[in-house]
């Protein structure tokens, strides 16, 4: 497996940086997760777009154009032999001294992984997930905008933490008011009386790609969707609830708290929204 690191393809195990990179010591950087269907790369253009916006809110330089980085994706994905794969981007401050200033770093770091992506398993999607509301908050976005997809992801550790010792996999962030945000690295969605509501980016989320087709996919569908803050008690009683997010796709959520949401099985609007979000995902990338 090559991977790409500052200029150069090199073997996967000998892909290094710098233990002086501020994305090792701060988490100073930002990141992009994409994803590739049969060869297509699903919507580069606005991964791209999100990942220069991350940079320019941390005033971070991001060493190429959009279409270097275009060409830099396409020939990793060659010399993996990849058609259907995962990608992480990463641009990372580069390297420093122990100081926390960023502007000591020269050199940004650029880095690409392409992998074959371990889906989560077929059963989940069948089954549902069983997730949890936890104590963890997601940060506000006045002071770092969770719209900048960072390199520091301590927060929604924080939550996997708090999901992993409950015993599910996943879990909700609620924001500094109590309503509901996002996953730990997915959107959230609920539909009642065929009403299908996400949180508006503003409550603090980050905008999912995947949130952002599933809410033009299911608008095509007829569905009124709109996003409109809620709170754990419109989870609760919800008809369903579903995550979505680059490697997830779209998955029921089946338990929150220990509620059962509808009859405890994944619903049809989830099952229609996902058949054709797969339906969308290869017509759509760019070659
Ligand atoms: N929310 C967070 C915190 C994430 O890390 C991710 C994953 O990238 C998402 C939502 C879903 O976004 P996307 O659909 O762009 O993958």
């Amino acid at each position: 497996q090559w991977v790409y690191v500052n200029g150069e393809f090199v073997e996967k195990e000998n892909a290094k940086v710098s233990v002086y990179d501020h994305g090792f010591l701060y988490g100073d950087g930002v990141f992009e997760g994409i994803r590739v269907y049969d060869g297509n790369v699903y919507r580069l253009d606005e991964h791209l777009q999100r990942l220069y916006e991350s940079a320019q809110s941390i005033m971070l330089n991001i060493p190429h154009t959009k279409e270097e980085l275009t060409d830099i994706i396409v020939e990793t994905l060659k010399r993996n032999s990849l058609r259907d794969a995962y990608i992480r981007l990463v641009i990372s401050r580069g390297k420093g001294d122990l100081g926390l200033d960023p502007f000591k770093c020269k050199k940004q770091g650029v880095i690409i992984i392409a992998e074959k992506l371990a889906i989560f398993p077929k059963e989940l999607y069948e089954t549902g997930l069983e997730i949890i509301t936890v104590a963890s908050r997601r940060n506000r976005p006045d002071v770092l905008s969770p719209k900048v997809k960072s390199l520091n992801y301590l927060n929604n550790i924080l939550v996997r933490i708090e999901a992993s010792l409950a015993g599910v996999s996943e879990a909700l962030m609620l924001n500094d008011q109590g309503y509901v945000a996002e996953g730990s690295a997915d959107n959230v969605f609920i539909v009642k009386n065929n009403v299908i509501k996400t949180p508006p980016g503003y409550l603090g989320a980050l905008e999912g790609i995947t949130r952002n087709a599933i809410i033009e996919i299911a608008a095509e569908q007829g569905y009124d969707v709109r996003e409109e803050p809620f709170t754990r008690h419109d989870v609760y009683v919800a008809d369903e609830v579903f995550l979505t997010g680059t490697a997830a796709e779209v998955i029921a959520v089946v338990k929150v708290d220990g509620r059962t949401i509808g009859d405890g099985s994944p619903g049809p609007h989830t099952a229609k929204i996902l058949q054709y979000f797969r339906k969308s995902v290869v017509k759509e990338g760019v070659k």
